[in-house]
């Protein structure tokens, strides 16, 4: 029987080592999880880390069809992050590599360890630039002028 998929978003971050090249390669990591695909990816961006220092960040989007559920893909891509060498040393700590699931489908899910849509996506303009790029009918014209001011620049 073939699995029902959905369409969900994953952003994608990355401010330490070659964090352009961690972003590809995460993105490539991603379309090769099972059960899923990548669809679309948008351009990389720069942006500078919010409430935080160190260097700026590399940021993106991609859209993925899925058959996995919601808890299990987020699972798949916290074992990438791990595998990136990722360490949650403190809160907003530099890092090699952040995945988070914007959107999956429609779904609206709120539990300890995830919570749908993202609970920042609205506030950030690294995550709202990208997704507006590869899904504007995701994204409202007066989301994207709320994160007006953060800058970000598209390479
Ligand atoms: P942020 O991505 O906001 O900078 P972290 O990546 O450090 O923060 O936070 C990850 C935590 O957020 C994880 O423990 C995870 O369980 C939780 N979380 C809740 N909802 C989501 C989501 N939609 N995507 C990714 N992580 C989520
Ligand atoms: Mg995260």
């Amino acid at each position: 029987m073939r699995k029902e998929c959905v369409t969900a978003y994953v952003a994608l971050g990355a401010n330490l080592g070659d964090a352009a090249a961690s972003v590809r390669q995460a993105m490539d990591a991603i379309g090769s999880l099972a059960d899923t695909k990548v669809t679309r990816r948008s351009s990389l961006y720069r942006t500078a880390p919010v409430d935080a220092s160190g260097p700026d960040y590399i940021n993106a989007v991609v859209e993925v069809s899925t058959a996995l559920p919601a808890p299990l893909l987020l699972q798949q891509l916290q074992q990438l992050e791990q595998g990136a060498g990722r360490e949650r040393s403190y809160r907003n700590a530099p890092r090699t590599l952040d995945l988070d699931l914007l959107l999956y489908g429609d779904a609206q899910l709120q539990g300890p360890a995830l919570t749908i849509p993202h609970p920042r996506m609205a506030a950030r303009a690294f995550v709202l630039v990208p997704l507006a790029e590869i899904a504007p009918q995701r994204v409202s014209a007066a989301q994207l002028r709320r994160v007006s001011a953060q800058a970000i620049q598209r390479l």
